[in-house]
């Protein structure tokens, strides 16, 4: 689900399995390839399970089940997505981030995208200040070890460097420019 917002670059996966991307992060990644490994990123963390169990931790098993018993998937989605945006109580793990960048990597060597993208991605987020990276931050840790830990998997999978049809970058750039058009449009 989009979530039309210019100033937040994330994406979050709430208990029930939905994922959330805003605006901000589709305008700040550099081409396809990168979109794709960051939305099987968050798709690893719905697979895994890793909401859940971080809201069960906080919340306790009662107040999830009561949540789920009464209000329902509706009221579970809202609730994570208030506590993901809200005081970042749901913040994923250092091991919860590696082992969705494991998967992440699987899925994508999986398809035609370069599956060593995560790196793009985590270049915009050091080459930018302010509260936008903040926000990211504050539900994704980036310690030096996950770009480590990436330059790893693809030195050890043999992975040769990107060619344009595995990163897309210009039909990323006519997926953008048509972002920027239908929001003039309304
Ligand atoms: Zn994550």
């Amino acid at each position: 689900m989009l979530i039309d917002d210019d100033e937040t670059i994330n994406a979050f996966c709430t208990p029930g399995g939905y994922i959330y991307v805003y605006t901000a992060l589709l305008k700040a990644v550099l081409n396809e390839a990168v979109l794709a490994s960051v939305l099987a990123h968050e798709i690893a963390h719905a697979e895994r399970r890793h909401a859940m169990k971080r809201m069960t931790t906080h919340l306790g098993v009662q107040t999830v089940m009561s949540i789920a018993l009464h209000n329902n998937q509706g009221g579970l989605t809202e609730l994570a997505a208030n506590a993901f945006t809200g005081a970042g109580l749901l913040m994923n793990s250092r091991s919860d981030e590696n082992e969705a960048d494991e998967y992440s990597f699987r899925y994508i060597r999986e398809t035609d995208w370069y599956p060593g993208d995560l790196l793009y991605f985590f270049e915009v987020v050091k080459g930018r200040k302010g509260t936008a990276v903040d926000r990211f931050l504050s539900t994704h840790p980036l310690p030096e070890d996950r770009i480590e830990n990436t330059q790893k998997r693809l030195a050890s999978a043999n992975i040769a460097p990107p060619t344009e049809s595995q990163l897309r970058t210009r039909e990323y750039e006519v997926f953008k420019r048509s972002l920027n058009g239908a929001k003039s449009g309304g």
